[in-house]
């Protein structure tokens, strides 16, 4: 089948801050051999090519010049079981919410604290996407990627892939890699994850299931970050910094108060939301893009903001977080 590749196609609904933006070439990949075909199909044309999931952990700043391939890649089955554990594969398009959903309604846990975040299984490992005290790492059993420049497909295990706090090799500039599937190892045997506050205070004293967990987790996710349907927004905006102990000591001095917990290597991981809320930009808007009202860590857009005035208004906020503390903020999108 030939590819149906498009020209000049408008990017506002293909990401969720929905910034008005546009790409030159736009094409939809359901399967490998398309995914083959287009990144063929960006060599003969000398075309950047850039994979797009759900378009939940980007800003678009300009118009893209190159190909944008939007994973597409469905599918999902039980692959294997092995002691109470069960291998899951699924395509790098599906959805990660209902990929969590079919999880549970499967009698399979592991994935329901990442209930609800935006986005495909695809781009999960980009950034080892993690919430209430579970991370990526920690239930991927191995991933398959497809190589731009050689054309040639590797299975990557759970150490290849370089996963840290919002990081894998995968999400340097330069990778090559286009994640095609991922596979998962969850449990059939239940072993909730509470330790994080929000959590363990909302379900002491009750019998908790795996579905319960994946039901908290979307109510104090709904409760404190904007539904990007409604108000347009790629999440926190920032990493929360990680700094050594004599920089914490250093701003204690002046902020007793700030929140901090232990980091891997004794260092320890401020909350950046904090860091934005006591630079007074929580509620503040530059125009059409905002610090949401709930939480600081997240910029909004009202529907008009363009990327570079949430990039503007980004710069602004790390600005001022570098000069009250001394910590340089790290954007957590990909900006392009
Ligand atoms: C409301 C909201 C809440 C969020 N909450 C969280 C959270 O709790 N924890 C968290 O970690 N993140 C969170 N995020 C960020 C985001 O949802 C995740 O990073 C998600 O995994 C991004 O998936 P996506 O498919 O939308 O990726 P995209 O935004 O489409 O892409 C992100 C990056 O990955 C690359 N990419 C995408 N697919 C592939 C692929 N198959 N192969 C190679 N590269 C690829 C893209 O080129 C881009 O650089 C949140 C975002 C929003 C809007």
């Amino acid at each position: 089948m030939t590819l149906s590749v498009k020209r000049q196609v408008a990017l506002q609904s293909h990401h969720t801050l929905g910034c008005p933006a546009s790409t030159e070439y736009w094409v939809e990949v359901r399967s490998l051999s398309e995914l083959t075909k287009a990144v063929q199909y960006a060599k003969s044309h000398q075309l950047t090519l850039l994979p797009l999931g759900g378009g939940s952990n980007v800003v678009f700043t300009q118009h893209f010049e190159g190909l944008i391939v939007k994973i597409a890649i469905q599918g999902k089955q039980i692959v294997a079981q092995q002691n109470g554990q069960v291998i899951v594969e699924a395509g790098a398009g599906e959805s990660w919410h209902q990929f969590v959903c079919w999880a549970l309604q499967q009698g399979l846990s592991g994935l329901e604290n990442l209930s609800l975040i935006p986005g495909t299984v695809g781009a999960a490992p980009i950034q080892n996407i993690g919430a209430y005290g579970v991370e990526l790492k920690d239930v991927m059993e191995s991933l398959w990627a497809f190589n731009q420049e050689t054309e040639e497909i590797k299975q990557f295990s759970v150490d290849e892939c370089q996963f840290g706090y919002r990081e894998s090799i995968f999400k340097q500039p330069d990778s090559p890699w286009i994640i095609a599937k991922v596979a998962f190892r969850l449990n059939t045997e239940f072993q909730p994850k509470l330790h994080y506050y929000p959590l363990s205070q909302l379900l002491a004293d009750k019998p908790v299931t795996p579905e319960l967990v994946s039901d908290t987790v979307c109510y104090i996710r709904s409760s404190k970050l904007p539904d990007p349907s409604v108000l347009g927004n790629a999440g926190s905006f920032f990493k929360n910094p990680v700094i050594s102990q004599a920089q914490l000591k250093a701003i204690l001095q002046s902020y007793p108060e700030v929140p901090h917990y232990p980091a891997a290597n004794d260092q320890v991981k401020l909350a950046a939301g904090w860091l934005i809320e006591r630079c007074n930009f929580k509620g503040q808007y530059l125009g059409e893009v905002g610090v949401h009202d709930k939480q600081a860590l997240v910029i909004v857009n009202k529907g008009m903001g363009t990327g570079s005035e949430v990039m503007a208004l980004a710069s602004q906020i790390a600005e001022k977080v570098s000069e009250q503390f001394g910590i340089e903020l790290e954007v957590e999108p990909r900006v392009y």
